[in-house]
């Protein structure tokens, strides 16, 4: 059988995608170790959105695949009238050591949907990225340019 390229959700893949969790970062956590290893193997990003289920719990919209070097959290459909609170997405795994940080485009995306952004790295190492107007007030002159935060 020929082999064949498919881009944005994988037919009849398993997902947690759509459990409830109890924050953002639990829901993220989730997503991320979903991810990792499909990453790694693919040689692909994935990508996806974090949002907040109407009983208030957070959970994430099914991962959506990229290239080796993109990914498109918008290629993962949220449920209609959500509220989408941050997106995530992996680093596919040439094991560069740029792939173990978030890309300046990664932090312009963020910054500009007002999202925090997730990030699994080929190693298995979570970050969190806060832009600048999620950083606490007192911090901002700080960390002008957004904060990272280890999550693992
Ligand atoms: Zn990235």
């Amino acid at each position: 059988m020929p082999e064949m390229t498919i881009y944005g959700i994988i037919p009849g893949s398993p997902s947690d995608s759509g459990k409830g969790y109890p924050t953002p970062d639990d829901a993220a956590r989730a997503a991320l170790s979903e991810i990792d290893t499909r990453s790694v193997e693919d040689k692909s990003e994935y990508a996806g959105n974090v949002y907040q289920k109407s009983d208030g719990s957070y959970t994430f919209s099914p991962p959506a695949r990229g290239t080796d070097r993109t990914s498109r959290a918008e290629d993962s459909q949220v449920p209609k009238g959500v509220k989408v609170v941050a997106t995530y997405h992996s680093h596919g795994g040439e094991f560069a050591v740029s792939d173990e940080l978030f890309s300046p485009t990664d932090k312009i995306k963020a910054t500009f949907g007002h999202n925090d952004g997730y990030l699994i790295t080929p190693r298995g190492d979570m970050y969190k990225y806060l832009p600048v107007d999620h950083v606490p007030p007192a911090a901002q002159n700080e960390f002008a340019g957004g904060l990272v935060v280890r999550l693992n």
